[in-house]
């Protein structure tokens, strides 16, 4: 939101500029035609360039607005602490929101092999295909990727471990852990309570 206020600062206060000397060009919306007046070929040749980029006022306000939206990619699910409590279950708040663990060898997703996509359980989002998932044999889930820019990694303030949190919410995962030998792809362990998920089959 910070970044859009100064984004869209930034844009009102360059908007002036092209609109600082009216006299020397008329759009016409009805016919959109641009017809220039100008003081001097510089000029002639700045308003082209502008007029190049905005040849219809209704096209600025359409760019300011695009400009002001997240992309999909970015869009953040924002909830209170306690709408979070209203829509997960005990058990899950203690893990997505206040970064509990569930026991080694008791989720319902840890020998769960069948073919789907693994969701967040608090917002949605995708966050594992299951032709990422392997047996690690740790007692989680556990998974060599996640699908792109939907998990973060951010090193535990101990810095011995790396928490992973679902991109869009914020809620906590599991934590990944790298070169330990695995045959996988990317020898990457996502390990993930199974709390944190819900699985959707690929033939639903
Ligand atoms: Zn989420």
């Amino acid at each position: 939101m910070g970044l859009s206020l100064k984004y869209l600062s930034a844009m009102s206060s360059s908007e002036p500029k092209l609109m600082l000397k009216p006299q020397f060009f008329y759009l016409s919306h009805a016919q959109n035609i641009v017809i220039f007046f100008p003081s001097s070929f510089y000029t002639f040749l700045q308003l082209i360039f502008a007029a190049s980029f905005l040849p219809k006022p209704k096209r600025c306000r359409l760019v300011r607005t695009m400009a002001s939206t997240p992309s999909a990619g970015g869009t953040k699910v924002q909830k209170s602490e306690e709408e979070w409590r209203t829509v997960l279950n005990p058990e899950q708040f203690r893990i997505l929101r206040e970064k509990g663990t569930e026991w080694a060898g008791t989720g319902q997703y840890n020998k769960h092999y069948d073919e789907g996509v693994y969701e967040c359980a608090a917002c949605g989002t995708p966050l594992y295909k299951s032709t990422t998932k392997f047996d690690s044999g740790c007692g989680w889930p556990a998974f060599f990727e996640g699908l792109p820019g939907a998990i973060t990694e951010t090193p535990d303030a101990d810095g011995r471990r790396t928490e992973i949190t679902c991109t869009a919410c914020g809620g906590h995962l599991g934590h990944v852990f790298k070169g330990e030998g695995f045959k996988t792809p990317t020898d990457a362990r996502h390990c993930v309570n199974s709390i944190s998920l819900n699985f959707t089959p690929a033939n639903k």
